[in-house]
């Protein structure tokens, strides 16, 4: 069924280990902003992402739980918008499995990395 399934909690992408010292956990405030659109408070958050060390594990399990535990806020560098538009493409081309194999292989391939654990 397309754009409708909603892979809750991703156990084959793990939440991100924080360490605490992310922008997200220092300024939480600012990754939750009243407006989504291009405003300077949103760039400034997704500016944030781009130099954390999470960003790629963050980014790939905000588009993995897309229209679960990550349906709200600046995640990865991603807004709620972009994250949904993501999956909804997703969900058009590929069968919940096949999505699931590769957010899979996405995140070993992190792993391998040292990108995430
Ligand atoms: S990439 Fe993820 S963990 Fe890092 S600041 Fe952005 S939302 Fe937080």
């Amino acid at each position: 069924m397309a754009g409708s399934t909603t892979i809750v909690e991703s156990n084959y992408v793990p939440v991100p280990r924080s360490t605490g010292s992310e922008p997200c956990r220092t300024n939480p405030d600012a990754f939750f902003p009243e407006d989504y659109n291009d405003t300077k408070e949103l760039r400034a958050a997704k500016q944030a992402c781009g130099g954390c060390n999470l960003k790629e594990w963050c980014l790939l399990w905000g588009l993995a739980n897309a229209t679960g535990l990550a349906k709200n806020g600046v995640i990865g560098g991603t807004t709620p918008k972009e994250r949904k538009a993501f999956d909804k493409r997703l969900h058009q081309r590929l069968s919940e499995e096949e999505i699931a194999r590769r957010f899979k292989r996405q995140y070993e391939a992190l792993t391998r990395k040292g990108l995430a654990q």
